[in-house]
């Protein structure tokens, strides 16, 4: 037990369940300590916002969220909302939106940083929070926070629920406090008149080791003071209600005796007021699900739905807005809304328009739908995080479907999401032109970045696809593009290309720029092609399988020439086209070797070394070979302990050698003496005037990929020849400004 200490001013909470008449007590306190001399401040915490009505006689007072609604809090003038009550008393009322809508916790956060920053509190010695006690969200807890309240009274009645919402105010206050610090100051028994009333609320207090302060009788004198409206202490007479107020005041003035707080479970505060019997409670299933995954030497498992594995969890790439977002603008004719704040919006934009800038800067290819997506967002203000957010919202999605564009894809935030706005209602205002599709992603709360993708993507599908297209013979889907990445322009060109030559056709990409009516056709296709055998996207290939019956072509888009000419012969199968196949793959592959044969002088004869985390880099090595140059070694850091699977070439394998530190890719290195090192990890250190490039992580895809690294080794091994000849005519530094003219002259 700690005795109270006297800041200035001593800060009061009061907090009892709705209807439990807080209020009364708080408003006859804040006058009792008035007549005692104090100057008091009474702040109402309630969005009904009548906390003060008593002491205003009736008044109404505005309430700080309405006044600072559309105003600038910093230039707003707190003597709009203070009013002067009863004795002097300063009254406030924080106020909140209309029931159901936005997020009254939010509200209480707002008022009390525009008290704090306008100092108000600081003209009285004395402030009483009037806290409704049965929201239990972290805006409500805020006056328990220690930088507000000094001590907290609960008011309480017999009635279960009244205790019980008392018992859930001391969870919240230990959550702020732990089990020692002591800032509960007792209970204020407010009887309503009930049988063994005072049995039960005793019997709580002791066990929650806590003081009934005061003793609140059932009188007519309250209901008096209500049709008064005036304070039961400004009534004559009720001589037996005004002494238990100004004996509360008393005690609060004398500094009362605090507490730790120290809630009950909820089994032994049924078993103490309704007197049941004490059950042991039964293990919960998240518990049990926790204890079998911990005995299996594994993480519980993820909720359905979220991102994340039962043997990991791994850290989130970004919010699942920002993945959502980032699918959803490649329906290149839909109008995507995102309903956040315009940070959240500005931050999505930047990671959607980063690979289309990258795109033009560095390969002048323009991509429009990147730079500029079709992307609005419904800009959400504090006000709307408070009030909410759907009534701008749906003016926004009404007038995005009036233009008429092939969907309105509505995207929620984490403070959409947070404060409840129901962006599916929204779908109501769907046109036969124009679906309306709501995805709520909710920023960070429902996963992360992929999971926001994942998510996004089985909306569209389910909302747009149709199930009754009739299948065509020529044409394929191509399934799984990464969202952002840089290749996914020219591999597509490529691709569509060689599908010409063998009289095929692109149907559809998802989701890599298509339209609405094509995502709508997507069943058109009888064989659709994955971009990339992720573990995303094996998933989403699994769920199409299962939802729509779709096929796979047994192999994702494959990178490097022989690759591709062993994929296209199965694709020729598949649609019997195999002599133009044949055909376009023989020009293809005449046309790499002209290039590669173009490259020779400057690679033949060079040793290559090169280190992987276990990725399959034959299409490197066949690219390298190729070329005349020679494989001296291949480290593998094989950190997860997988099967090998960087070359299925024996000869390849021959060179291979696992390695689990830098210092034995060094002593490599330095042996070997390579002309060059491809290397993501250990580089330039490994020995002197090594040449270092790195392992294409994305590489081009189709017979594309090989010849751009082939070009960029023979202009590193050309560099490095000039710059031999030119040691010792002025030094290396020269070739800084050789980078500096390529990439900014
Ligand atoms: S995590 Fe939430 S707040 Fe942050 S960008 Fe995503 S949606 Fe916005």
């Amino acid at each position: 037990m700690e005795k109270i200490k006297t800041p200035q001013p001593l800060e009061i909470a009061v907090y009892g369940k709705g209807g439990i008449g807080k209020s009364t007590v708080s408003a006859n306190l804040s006058a009792a300590l008035a007549m005692a001399g104090s100057r008091v401040l009474q702040i109402g915490c309630d969005p009904k916002h009548d906390s003060t009505r008593l002491l205003t006689h009736g008044e109404l007072i505005p309430t700080v969220l309405d006044y600072l609604r559309g105003r600038d809090a910093a230039a707003a003038d707190p003597a709009e909302v203070l009013r002067e009550g009863a004795f002097g008393i300063g009254c406030i009322e924080a106020g909140g939106p209309r029931p159901g809508v936005g997020c009254a916790g939010r509200g209480i956060i707002t008022a009390f940083e525009f008290l704090d920053r306008h100092g108000v509190k600081e003209r009285y010695g004395l402030v009483i929070y009037d806290v409704l006690g049965d929201v239990v969200c972290g805006g409500f807890a805020v006056p328990v926070r220690r930088e507000y309240a000094d001590a907290i009274f609960l008011v309480t009645s017999g009635e279960y629920m009244a205790i019980y919402a008392a018992n859930n105010i001391l969870r919240g206050i230990r959550n702020f406090d732990g089990d020692e610090h002591a800032r509960v100051a007792g209970i204020i028994l407010n009887r309503r008149s009930l049988t063994d009333e005072e049995g039960r609320v005793r019997r709580f207090a002791e066990a929650a080791g806590l003081p009934i302060v005061a003793d609140v009788p059932r009188s007519d004198a309250f209901s008096q003071a209500e049709e008064a409206r005036r304070t039961l202490m400004e009534l004559p007479g009720c001589g037996e209600e005004k002494a238990v107020f100004s004996g509360l005041a008393q005690h609060v003035l004398r500094g009362p005796a605090l507490y730790p707080a120290r809630p009950l479970t909820d089994e032994a505060l049924e078993s103490l007021v309704l007197g049941t019997e004490l059950r042991p409670s039964a293990p919960k299933a998240r518990e049990t699900a926790k204890a079998v995954a911990a005995a299996a030497g594994s993480a519980a498992p993820q909720p359905a739905g979220k991102a994340g594995s039962a043997l990991s969890r791994p850290p989130l790439y970004g919010c699942a807005f920002n993945g959502a977002a980032t699918a959803a603008v490649h329906l290149t004719d839909a109008l995507v809304i995102a309903h956040s704040p315009r940070a959240c919006a500005f931050y999505t934009w930047q990671n959607i328009s980063s690979p289309g800038r990258k795109n033009l800067f560095n390969r002048g290819i323009l991509m429009p739908s990147a730079i500029s997506p079709h992307f609005e967002c419904s800009d959400m203000t504090h006000a709307e995080a408070v009030f909410g957010g759907m009534e701008k919202l749906r003016a926004q999605v009404s007038e995005a479907v009036a233009r008429k564009p092939g969907a309105v894809v509505v995207i929620s935030s984490c403070v959409s999401g947070i404060i409840g706005d129901d962006i599916r209602s929204l779908e109501a205002l769907s046109t036969p032109e124009t679906p309306v599709i709501a995805v709520p992603a909710d920023g960070d709360i429902t996963g992360d970045y992929s999971a926001g993708i994942r998510d996004c993507l089985h909306i569209l599908c389910e909302k747009l696809i149709d199930r009754d297209a009739k299948p065509e013979s020529d044409c394929v889907n191509l399934v799984g593009e990464l969202a952002i990445s840089y290749n996914n322009e020219p591999n597509v060109r490529s691709l569509r290309r060689l599908l010409e030559a063998m009289g095929l056709r692109l149907n559809c990409r998802l989701l890599g720029d298509a339209t609405c009516e094509e995502l709508r056709g997507f069943l058109k296709a009888p064989l659709n092609i994955l971009d990339s055998e992720s573990a995303d996207n094996l998933a989403l290939r699994d769920w199409l399988t299962e939802r729509y019956g779709c096929r796979f072509h047994p192999r994702p888009l494959p990178v490097g020439p022989a690759a591709t000419a062993a994929w296209l012969t199965e694709l020729a199968e598949f649609y019997g086209c195999r002599e133009r196949a044949e055909a376009l793959i023989a020009r293809e592959m005449a046309d790499y070797r002209a290039a590669v044969n173009a490259l020779r002088p400057a690679l033949e004869g060079k040793t290559l070394a090169l280190t992987t985390i276990n990725d399959d880099v034959d299409w490197l090595i066949g690219a390298a070979r190729d070329a005349g140059m020679r494989l001296g070694w291949i480290g593998v850091m094989n950190y997860l302990r997988t099967p090998l699977r960087v070359s299925r070439d024996p000869e390849v394998l021959a060179v291979t050698e696992e390695v689990s530190s830098a210092g034995r890719i060094r002593e490599k290195v330095q042996a070997l003496k390579p002309d060059l090192l491809l290397t993501n990890y250990a580089g330039g250190e490994a020995a002197e005037g090594l040449l270092t490039d790195a392992v294409p992580s994305s590489p081009l895809a189709l017979f594309g990929s090989a010849i751009p690294v082939l070009e960029r080794w023979a202009a590193l091994l050309r560099e490095r020849e000039k710059l031999g000849k030119r040691q010792g005519k002025g030094g290396a530094w020269r070739d800084d400004e050789a980078l500096f003219e390529k990439y900014f002259a």
